[in-house]
């Protein structure tokens, strides 16, 4: 509820600190338990920083999180020590998340370990995992440049499920992969949500991925969620502009009506959170804005049927 992330401004050359940054600027989502929501926006939107807010990788500045009926938000880490086993991390380079000097048995393991397992059952429930995950236990003793890109993507997965989680943050798992192996650990990834009954907050700029997996979607803009709802509203009929254009640069399977639509191109780039505009973080791009739109930010409110909403103040439907 109401998450905000500021980091410090840069300093300028005379060191004066520079304006604060608000990376994420009051966000607020609810995800069921055994559901997926999609969290997409270009990079610099906040959704990384908002995923990692969720399972405390980062402390957020202000706003809270509430997993269970539990507020998790302002505990300490030892506080959140009993919490973090349900709250897991996928990231989106698996290379660069393993640590290159321990075996995957280690690697798997260390939740459990840091849980306080012992090192005997640990190493058997990362063998399990390994065999979920599609690998071959007996690997288990081998280090992570020893495995392809997607199955270093399934150690990782493997990893994020030791400890049992009900909810995994999602970073971009597929977008370091090569298309051909992508379907292969989203098909993973959907397997074992329906056997384990895990939640799933799936980040991605990539919407087409997206669109598969998940139930809902969140688009994010400058740090703010712009429109969230069913996935079937939101692609279908979009109910913001930011969203009819960012869903507008997805090439469509079929060629007649990829020449026949309409494709929208925004002006410029994403302004920074550091100066971020008045009103409408959108209206300097935005091909509908008027007056109002630079001085009364919209907030999100119910858009069209099946109560999704957005947050603009001419919204679509
Ligand atoms: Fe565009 Fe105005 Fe809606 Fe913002 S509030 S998205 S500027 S129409
Ligand atoms: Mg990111």
């Amino acid at each position: 509820r109401d998450l905000v992330k500021t980091f410090p401004g840069r300093r300028s050359r005379t060191g004066r600190p520079g304006a604060p940054i608000r990376a994420v600027d009051g966000v607020s989502f609810d995800v069921g338990a055994g559901e997926t929501l999609g969290l997409v926006g270009e990079s610099g939107c906040g959704k990384s920083t908002t995923g990692r807010m969720i399972v405390r990788l980062i402390d957020p500045t202000s706003g809270s999180v509430t997993f269970d009926g539990t507020e998790i938000g302002g505990l300490t880490q030892a506080q959140l020590r009993p919490h973090r086993r349900h709250l897991q991390m996928v990231f989106q380079d698996p290379y660069s998340s393993l640590n290159p000097r321990q075996t995957v048995a280690r690697i798997i393991s260390e939740p459990l370990l840091v849980q306080g397992s012992g090192a005997a059952d640990a190493r058997k429930r990362a063998a399990e995992l390994m065999e979920l995950v599609g690998l071959i236990p007996e690997h288990l003793d081998r280090y992570p440049h020893e495995f392809s890109g997607g199955q270093a993507q399934r150690i990782g997965i493997a990893r994020s499920l030791a400890t049992s989680p009900r909810l995994v943050v999602a970073d971009e798992p597929v977008s370091a992969l090569d298309v051909s192996i992508q379907a292969q650990v989203v098909n993973l990834m959907e397997r074992l949500q329906d056997e384990l009954g895990l939640a799933y907050i799936f980040i991605a700029h990539d919407l087409s991925v997206v669109k598969r997996v998940c139930d809902r979607v969140a688009v994010m803009y400058l740090g703010r969620i712009v429109e969230i709802g069913d996935k079937h509203q939101v692609y279908g009929n979009p109910a913001h502009p930011y969203t009819k254009a960012l869903l507008s640069a997805v090439p469509l399977p079929d060629p007649a009506a990829e020449r026949a639509r309409e494709r929208i191109v925004l002006l410029g780039d994403p302004p920074s959170p550091a100066d971020p505009p008045s009103g409408c973080g959108f209206h300097p791009r935005c091909p509908k804005a008027r007056e109002i739109c630079r001085t009364e930010r919209p907030l999100l409110r119910i858009a069209g049927p099946g109560g999704r909403e957005a947050a603009c103040h001419f919204p679509e439907n």
